[in-house]
């Protein structure tokens, strides 16, 4: 992975650099030293590391301002960075950059249940927002794997989603406004307490930009009355085309279930050896939730058993307590550590349409014998947004290489059948040199004019999401 290198002036500037932000900043927000910023040089996208020149971590939208002023006069790249746990090295930073962390902006500033929203600071985790609500009756849909650790920050920036997106949609159907600080440190506000706002939709461009725009330090998020219940059914198949297949007459039949999860046969065996959740032996698992009343789940789910019916599966169990739904869930929910204990591993995120589901799946498995490397599929089935998970041994010399190559290949298929090269990680690092497979080069400079108005420098994030050759110009100032 190459990333540009860092520049001399601001390397050699280092001291004066962080006896500016020892300026604005309380002692212990400032982290200059090798052995502490370490703990920074990578996201969840741990292959790519790089020490930063230093950490911030601010505590309000003021001293983020006083910090991207500083910064902006002295021509310090920035990387925003939430709880670090991108797959897509999107918080991974350089070495000539300060890396700004917003992990102790954790206020919840407003609730409103009359409106339907909660204002928090950014670095606020995912599952503590609605933590912050639930006693009330009160949660927030999206609900990336990692929510317990992932702050609202990185879910904007990434417009991530999660299992059970494919009914309430993903970061930006959830998000009502942000208040976000620009490279030269000014403070804007886009959206707010109401639905749509107007002028151009500013607050679309930020959901998504991977902080190459702004610094979003304060969030207005949708929330939503708890559903009365919900029932998750575990359905085995003998073949991953049948459980592709099943999935397509489930969305084609009307059915909204909450999520539809699928693993296929190496993902189970290693989930059900971690986890024991009491998976069946089979080719292919696919977990369909529905919520609602007590007589929409059962409605729902008795013409989710008559479809799945047709496909022969070798096992369908609806979970009867919420005990049982919980190990059906479990397996799933742990599906990253439990590969991870197994093998270095690299998730990718391509979507694809639903219905290309079972070739893309065949197309896989061949491209994981030609590799020689085993590829374990879990992905949220209902929305084609498939997280192949490519394991290599870090140590076998080649190997990640290898692994990166069969990635493109796997990223590069799902575009070729009509679907994208990010679903909800982003394109980081990770897919910043496959953007030209997706985008021709007049739509990418689009892109990158958006990121000229915002950030005239390039000095936000500024090796990430654009291949390093066609930002070169720009980066160079
Ligand atoms: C085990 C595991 C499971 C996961 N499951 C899912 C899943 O189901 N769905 C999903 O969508 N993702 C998933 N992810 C990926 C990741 O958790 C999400 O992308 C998440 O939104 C990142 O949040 P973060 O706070 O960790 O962001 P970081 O990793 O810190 O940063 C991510 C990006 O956001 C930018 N950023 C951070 N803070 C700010 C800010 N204040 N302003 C502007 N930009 C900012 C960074 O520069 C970077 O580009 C998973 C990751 C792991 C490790």
């Amino acid at each position: 992975m190459e990333m540009p290198r860092p520049n001399p002036g601001v390397m050699s500037d280092k001291a004066r650099i962080i006896a500016g932000l020892r300026a604005i900043l309380p002692d212990d927000a400032v982290i200059s030293d090798p052995l502490e910023t370490r703990a920074y040089e990578c996201d969840g996208l741990a292959a790519y590391r790089c020490t930063p020149l230093a950490v911030v971590l601010p505590r309000s939208t003021d001293e983020v301002a006083g910090v991207m002023r500083l910064c902006h006069a002295m021509g310090v790249p920035v990387v925003p960075r939430g709880s670090g746990t991108s797959l897509a090295g999107g918080a991974m930073p350089t070495a000539d950059c300060v890396v700004l962390g917003v992990g102790r902006m954790t206020a919840v500033l407003e609730t409103d249940y009359a409106n339907r929203l909660v204002r928090v600071q950014s670095g606020r985790t995912n599952l503590s927002v609605t933590g912050a609500v639930e006693a009330d009756g009160w949660f927030y849909a999206p609900d990336p794997s990692s929510q317990l650790a992932c702050a609202i920050a990185g879910n904007i920036a990434m417009n991530s989603g999660g299992a059970h997106c494919l009914k309430y949609g993903v970061t930006t159907n959830n998000l009502l406004g942000v208040t976000v600080v620009l490279m030269d440190g000014r403070v804007i506000t886009l959206g707010g307490g109401h639905l749509d706002a107007p002028g151009l939709d500013l607050l679309g461009i930020i959901c998504g930009s991977e902080g190459q725009l702004g610094v979003v330090t304060e969030a207005t998020l949708r929330i939503l009355p708890k559903p009365e219940g919900a029932r998750p059914i575990l359905l085995g198949f003998a073949a991953n085309e049948v459980a592709g297949a099943c999935v397509a007459d489930i969305i084609k039949a009307g059915i909204l279930p909450v999520a539809i999860e699928f693993m296929d046969r190496p993902c189970i065996r290693v989930c059900e050896e971690y986890a024991k959740a009491g998976y069946p032996d089979c080719e292919a698992l696919l977990i369909v939730e529905v919520e609602g009343a007590p007589g929409e789940i059962d409605e729902q789910l008795s013409r989710i058993k008559a479809i799945a019916a047709r496909h022969d599966p070798v096992e369908m169990r609806e979970s009867q307590s919420a005990e049982e739904a919980g190990r059906i869930w479990l397996g799933r929910k742990s599906a990253f550590s439990a590969i991870g204990r197994v093998a270095d591993y690299m998730c990718l995120d391509g979507t694809i349409p639903v219905n290309e589901l079972p070739f893309v799946l065949r197309r896989i498995a061949e491209l994981s014998d030609e590799y020689g490397l085993r590829v374990a599929n879990v992905f949220h089935a209902g929305d084609g947004n498939m997280h192949p998970l490519i394991m290599f041994d870090a140590n076998t010399p080649g190997d990640l290489e290898k692994c990166e190559a069969l990635g493109a290949e796997i990223l590069k298929l799902c575009v070729a059948v009509g679907g994208c090269l990010t679903g909800e990680h982003g394109v980081g690092i990770e897919k910043r040199d496959l953007m030209g497979v997706q985008f021709a080069a007049a739509d990418m400079e689009a892109q990158m004019r958006v990121k000229d108005v915002f950030d005239p420098k390039w000095l936000l994030n500024p090796a990430k999401v654009f291949p390093l050759a066609v930002t070169a110009s720009r980066r160079a100032g």
